[in-house]
């Protein structure tokens, strides 16, 4: 696989489906998995990249599914209904599917096999046989996950949103220097934008009466925290 051969999660959560444009890692990933699982060809990976983009996000950010609003009752049985609630969440039929129910005959192997004198030393979950390529792809996710080294990030710019690896930088929150670039520039275009209009209102305040003013200066004093809360930390 080109590149990182840990990266094939990212090749395939970034595949632009609608581009011309010749993506190589992208086609040495679906060789590599349709020669080793059950070829699905490549409508399969076209209907199911979003929510694979979802898991993949969902999962990088801790896992975490807010189920409050649907509980009621006594604590067992809103622990029986959070959990409920869990199980049927989108992502995690998708990942159970794909990573567990999928594939038959998975079982424990062990972590880590030494010579000399010969020890197999830890534990670790087998995935069974896989019956198509994101049987792969969603297990690989997941033991990532599980051994702590899922380390990607979605992209800042909105324009943008590729999953990229921040191990390098861990407050990386663009994928690219010419992400983080117009992103700013969008900011600092808002920015300009809200001056221009803040001037603006503050000549005619100054005309005005002072209290219709101030309800006016401080609609714009919202807006700016927000332009603020917005604008890019890197
Ligand atoms: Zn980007």
């Amino acid at each position: 696989m080109g590149g990182d051969p840990e990266d094939p999660h990212l090749v395939y959560a970034n595949h632009d489906f609608g581009s011309q444009d010749k993506d190589a890692q992208f086609e040495e990933m679906v060789e590599y998995l349709d020669n080793n699982y059950i070829s699905s060809g490549q409508e399969l990976y076209r209907s199911e990249q979003d929510l694979f983009r979802q898991c993949l996000e969902w999962l990088a950010a801790g896992a975490s599914i807010e189920v409050d609003d649907l509980i009621s009752g006594t604590r067992d049985e809103q622990l029986t209904e959070a959990v409920g609630a869990w199980s049927s969440d989108p992502r995690i039929r998708f990942l159970e599917l794909h990573a567990l129910k999928h594939p038959s005959g998975g079982g424990l192997a062990p972590g880590l096999v030494r010579s000399k004198p010969w020890r197999c030393l830890g534990l670790a979950f087998k995935q069974g046989v896989a019956k198509d390529p994101l049987d792969m792809l969603c297990w690989h996710i997941i033991t990532l996950y599980l051994d702590g080294r899922l380390t990607v990030r979605k992209c800042r710019y909105a324009k943008c949103q590729k999953f990229f690896d921040y191990r390098r930088n861990i407050r990386r929150v663009y994928c690219q220097d010419k992400c983080r670039a117009r992103d700013q520039m969008k900011s600092r275009e808002a920015m300009r934008l809200y001056m221009r209009e803040y001037r603006r209102i503050k000549r005619t305040t100054n005309a005005k009466s002072q209290k219709r003013g101030e309800s006016w200066l401080k609609k714009l004093q919202s807006m700016a925290s927000r332009v603020h809360r917005d604008s890019p930390r890197n």
